[in-house]
């Protein structure tokens, strides 16, 4: 059924003239195919497990870091996806989530439980590995957010997680949230997944390189850029994976 709407999505997603095949390495299946539906970054994806060049990123970035998952106890903001399947397969624990805005954190809605990574339902020193891809530039207070992230974390855990990242050495400010009005002060930036429905969603600062900064204010040690092996073809920018540690 999930494999059916996935299969709909990507069809309706589709533009004949860009669609093409190609054989690569997925860091979740391995040996796989890759399709591409359009032009979009977001219209390639493994043809096995349904991943994305992010996603992919991530997973060779995890495999980089040589954990022991099986005596790894995980948690990840999303509650689908081959990332979320992978560390299902091989943590020991996982705990996953989605945000929704009316739900506070630990609520559920149709068996998913709800975080708002600014005030996380989880108590102190939960786990040992925490992952999420392009959510936080979605979240008002990245300050609250880190230091949340920080918190759940046990001693020598692991952060690992995607933003847009921009080639500038300051994060630029594109919104605040003040007393629950959002005040925009560049243009409205909306993300949105292609191959999903729905509309896309306010992107609230665009992230420099600074984001280690923002790391070790939170209280991180050794945060560092990863840049993911670009294993798959029509993919040019190179995938770059935020690594801290607690
Ligand atoms: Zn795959």
């Amino acid at each position: 059924m999930q494999l059916l709407a996935r299969l709909r999505a990507g069809l309706a997603a589709l533009q004949w003239r860009d669609f093409a095949l190609a054989q690569a390495p997925c860091s979740f299946c391995g040996p796989s195919i890759f399709v591409r539906f359009n032009r979009d970054e977001t219209g390639v994806r493994c043809l096995r497990c349904a991943a994305s060049a992010v996603h992919v990123a991530m997973g060779w970035a995890l495999r980089a870091q040589r954990l022991d998952l099986a005596a790894t106890d995980a948690c990840e903001f999303s509650a689908r996806g081959p990332l979320v399947a992978y560390l299902h397969r091989h943590a020991r624990s996982l705990k996953v989530s989605e945000y929704f805005a009316d739900l506070p954190s630990g609520a559920m809605r149709d068996g998913v439980r709800c975080e708002d990574m600014q005030r996380l339902s989880y108590a102190d020193a939960s786990f040992d590995l925490v992952t999420h891809t392009e959510v936080l530039e979605h979240v008002p207070d990245d300050a609250l957010a880190l230091a949340e992230l920080h918190r759940v974390l046990r001693p020598g855990g692991r952060l690992l997680f995607t933003v847009p990242l921009f080639d500038s050495d300051s994060t630029v400010e594109r919104a605040y949230l003040r007393d629950g009005v959002i005040e925009h002060r560049l243009a409205p930036s909306y993300h949105r997944d292609p191959l999903r429905s729905g509309e896309g969603i306010l992107a609230f600062r665009d992230y420099g390189s600074d984001i280690l900064t923002r790391l070790q204010t939170a209280g991180f040690v050794a945060p560092s850029l990863y840049i993911a092996p670009q294993k798959i073809p029509w993919i040019t920018t190179p995938r770059i994976v935020v690594i801290a540690q607690k």
